[in-house]
């Protein structure tokens, strides 16, 4: 009897048991396919105006009001990723990120590890100095020179790719205001920027630089996904930018940001 009793209390355990855990796995089942919605991850480089930078703890710029624009178009949920440049492909890659908006060239290089959307915004290198040098006007100037570059970027691949034929040395720095300020404190003669940024850093900030020369290169801006893996979320950026440039919101949003 007393045994009877035990197995029972036994079983009725294990039953209630069971009944839990298929209990949660139900519930949090659930949650994933959908009933609530996605939060997507958005990797942004903050410190690069006008596309993506801080005012009072908020988040503004072109690219910040491109996707939240693209979101609100598409019906998902976005939220924002603050990290050096340099951080947010592998980011992505390490399934911390879901899409990355970050002022971003569309390269080949690139394409290897993400998918781009359509570009959206056409960029290119600039070669720049401080005001005051009346010496540097190309890259064939740039012999025995330091130039600063931020770590990931274009820039910093066009200085490696050139470093040879132009003989100068490369300082490397993690974020755009840090390599402006190594070039008009003198720490550095020359740095590569993207024209739009360098262009209206000029123009806000009292930085004592200047760009020389023509472009060193002519690219396009795209949102990125990790390749393969989100070709639904893609069609939706690529949804969501078209409508935007078919009702003229891309271009009030870039108007807002860039001068005439
Ligand atoms: N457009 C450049 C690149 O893709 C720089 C981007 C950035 O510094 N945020 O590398």
């Amino acid at each position: 009897m007393k045994k009877f009793g035990f197995i029972t209390m036994l079983l009725a355990l294990m039953l209630f048991m069971a009944a839990c855990g298929s209990d949660e796995d139900t519930s949090s089942g659930d949650g994933e396919s959908g009933s609530e919605e996605e939060v997507y991850q958005v990797g942004i480089d903050t410190t690069y105006p006008p596309f993506e930078y801080e005012v009072d703890g908020e988040y503004t710029g072109i690219d910040i009001d491109l996707i939240n624009a693209i979101a609100e178009d598409q019906g998902f949920e976005i939220e924002f990723n603050p990290m050096d440049f340099g951080g947010i492909i592998p980011a992505l890659q390490a399934g911390q990120l879901d899409i990355a908006i970050a002022g971003m060239s569309i390269t080949d290089e690139r394409k290897e590890v993400v998918d781009f959307s359509d570009p959206y915004f056409d960029a290119g290198l600039s070669l720049v100095v401080s005001s005051d040098n009346e010496e540097i006007t190309s890259l064939e100037d740039l012999e025995g020179k330091t130039i600063a570059v931020k770590s990931g970027t274009t820039g910093a691949q066009f200085a490696r790719d050139n470093q040879e034929e132009y003989g100068y040395e490369i300082a490397q720095f993690e974020d755009s205001p840090a390599m402006f300020q190594e070039v008009s404190n003198g720490n550095a003669d020359a740095l590569m920027e993207d024209y739009p940024v360098i262009a209206y850093a000029i123009a806000e900030s009292e930085l004592e630089l200047k760009t020389v020369g023509d472009r060193l290169t002519g690219d396009q801006y795209g949102i990125a996904v990790l390749k393969g893996e989100n070709a639904e979320l893609l069609e939706k950026i690529n949804a969501g930018l078209q409508s935007l440039r078919d009702s003229g919101e891309y271009d009030e949003i870039l108007n807002k940001y860039i001068a005439e």
